[in-house]
């Protein structure tokens, strides 16, 4: 997952990458945190234009992970698919502070190269880490576990919220109606 400059003919190069989890160690090391499951390969197509040094990368992710959902905790799997785009720029050669440029530049968008040679393995695997939903739902409408008996209330019912909503209701009821 390294391109050399040298290879974006004509100012532009078209690259597709099909990666494996052995690429990205970030994602091994979230790989069974919260359940989490991925199912490689990680699809990566990529388009690279060149303007002098700078190069701008766009790009169309497809992945699939598992999930567990936040609010009836079951797993399901969720496709992903995101695009992206990223702009590699030069190094800044005899810096001192090369971290602070890299982590200044990584705001912006930019991604450092350095010796005319892109690294994609980072940029990419950022990619991938961004487009993993934070707050997991199965389902917009997950109706989640009952707080009381623990049921699954997207496939079956309880009585627990019923009920004190129901004899609420009677009481209003018996209060209201039963003079008229
Ligand atoms: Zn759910
Ligand atoms: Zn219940």
């Amino acid at each position: 997952m390294r391109i050399e400059l040298k290879d974006i003919k004509a100012g532009e190069l078209e690259q597709e990458y099909s990666c494996s989890l052995a690429d990205f160690p970030d994602l091994q090391e979230l790989a069974g945190v919260d359940d989490l499951k991925f199912y490689p390969p990680f699809e990566f197509k990529l388009r690279l234009q060149r303007s002098g040094k700078f190069i701008e990368v766009d790009g169309q992710l497809h992945a699939v992970v598992r999930l567990k959902c936040g609010r009836c905790l079951h797993h399901y799997r969720l496709p992903l698919a995101e695009s992206f785009s990223f702009t590699f720029v030069p190094q800044p050669e005899s810096c001192e502070t090369e971290e602070e440029v890299e982590l200044a530049a990584a705001d912006l968008g930019l991604t450092c190269y350095q010796d005319d040679v892109l690294e994609l393995q980072e940029p990419l695997q950022e990619q991938l880490l961004m487009a993993i939903p934070i707050s997991p739902l199965c389902d917009v409408s997950c109706r989640g576990l009952c707080p009381e008996c623990g049921v699954n209330l997207n496939v079956s019912s309880c009585e627990c919220v019923k009920k004190p909503f129901n004899s609420k209701f009677n009481i209003l009821a018996d209060m209201n109606f039963k003079k008229t």
